[in-house]
């Protein structure tokens, strides 16, 4: 018997199509989602099931039969992601990790990628421990912010190209319309991958700059409340797609039924919440410009950033969008002045991670990028005095009376040893 493709949730993808052409938070909220058929119920039931009733052996009652291959909640999620990227299909992984090695598995032994330099600490990770040393694939890193160097990292052999915008944590934007263009140019069946992250779907949408696929961590923004960790990929290229279910299914890196209904209720609110992050990063980052106590402020949402154009100019249109919760800046503070800082905060937790409604301050160099060997971090710019700011969704007056108490108590601190 041929084996089955992904299972489609027909009523589901009807109820769907209703909402196709409507705003972002109807389609967040109604995509894949549908009043239960036998009571009503609004919120969308959690399948539990690991195992589907059979009518014949190979003759499905439903449209499941093993739940690691697909069932009715993730299914819903599906739908609902796919809508928001402006994709016709989305597979949905146990960590944005897992989407990752899905994507990279779809590589066979000596094909080449081309990576931006700064992607985020995991990815390198996977790729140069694991991808490149167990599985052949040969990586190549290069700064592909830079639209000059895309052309010459390109080889015969390249079969994909993975781009994240902004990267983590210096925030470096590329043009993907244009890079997407070089590439094609050079080469129309190299897959483009963006890793979507950072900007969440309500910011931008990579699909429509010519990406072939867009990747999430659902862990960030898409969940927004810190408590699960999950990936996404999602395309227009049902080939790929098909593959990508395959692979899914196969290495069975797949979230549990309860982890997609917290998602999908998540993501029901992700307009509101990445509005509010969005106006509450622009003023900190406004804030933290004019502080005496800062060197540099690096957010392309400022007017003077040298990102700022090109991003503006790939961000979705609609009412909230703008440039992220993300915001890093140097201080001009010596290490031990730093960590006072940043445990004189009350307001903001010290944590790695992004995106969730609370605020998160973060030192890369001593957390999230202590993996990146001290040569490269140099060279990407994560010096000691760097510092990673996650903006979430709080009163803005509150993140920024915590910062400036946390900035004087240094100065009181540097006054007390003295004297
Ligand atoms: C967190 C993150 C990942 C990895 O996702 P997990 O859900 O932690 O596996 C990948 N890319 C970016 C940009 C991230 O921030």
């Amino acid at each position: 018997m041929e084996e089955k493709l992904h299972p489609i949730n027909d009523s589901n993808q009807i109820y769907s199509k209703k909402f196709q052409q409507m705003g972002f938070s109807t389609r967040a909220i109604h995509s894949g989602q549908q009043p239960d058929l036998i009571h009503g119920g609004v919120s969308t039931p959690i399948d539990l099931s690991t195992t589907f009733a059979q009518i014949a052996p190979g003759e499905l009652k439903g449209k499941y039969d093993y739940s690691r291959a697909g069932n009715a909640t993730r299914t819903s999620l599906e739908i609902q992601m796919a809508a928001l990227e402006g994709g016709k299909y989305s597979q949905i992984f146990s960590s944005g990790l897992a989407a990752t090695s899905a994507v990279i598995t779809l590589l066979e032994v000596g094909d080449e990628v081309l990576c931006i330099d700064d992607v985020y600490g995991g990815t390198q990770r996977l790729f140069r421990k694991i991808s490149a040393v167990s599985h052949g694939v040969v990586f190549r890193f290069e700064p592909l912010d830079d639209l000059e160097t895309v052309k010459p990292s390109l080889s015969k052999k390249t079969k994909l190209v993975w781009l994240e915008s902004p990267t983590n944590p210096t925030l470096k934007v590329t043009d993907l319309k244009k890079c997407i263009e070089i590439i094609k140019e050079f080469n129309k069946d190299i897959i483009v991958c963006v890793d979507n992250t950072f900007l969440s779907p309500f910011n931008c949408n990579p699909l429509s700059l010519g990406a072939d696929i867009v990747v999430h961590s659902g862990t960030k923004y898409l969940g927004g409340h810190s408590d699960i960790i999950m990936g996404m990929v999602i395309t227009n290229n049902s080939a790929l797609n098909d593959r990508l279910y395959y692979l899914n299914k196969c290495i069975g890196a797949v979230p549990s039924p309860f982890d997609c209904y917290m998602m999908i209720r998540g993501i029901k609110t992700l307009g509101i919440r990445m509005a509010k992050a969005n106006t509450n990063a622009l003023a900190v980052a406004s804030y933290l410009t004019k502080h005496k106590k800062v060197e540099k402020v690096l957010y392309p949402g400022l007017p003077d950033s040298k990102y700022h154009e090109v991003q503006k100019k790939q961000l979705r249109k609609g009412e909230g969008v703008g440039f992220g919760g993300v915001v890093s800046c140097y201080l001009k503070l010596d290490l031990k002045q730093i960590i006072k800082f940043i445990q004189n905060v009350k307001v903001w937790i010290l944590a790695e991670s992004l995106g969730a409604v609370e605020s998160l301050i973060n030192h890369p160099a001593l957390m999230t990028h202590a993996s990146v060997d001290p040569e490269n971090r140099k060279k990407l710019g994560i010096h000691d005095n760097f510092i990673r700011f996650s903006v979430g969704i709080e009163d803005l007056e509150d993140l920024i009376g915590d910062l400036e108490q946390a900035f004087d108590a240094v100065d009181n601190e540097k006054n007390n040893t003295k004297f």
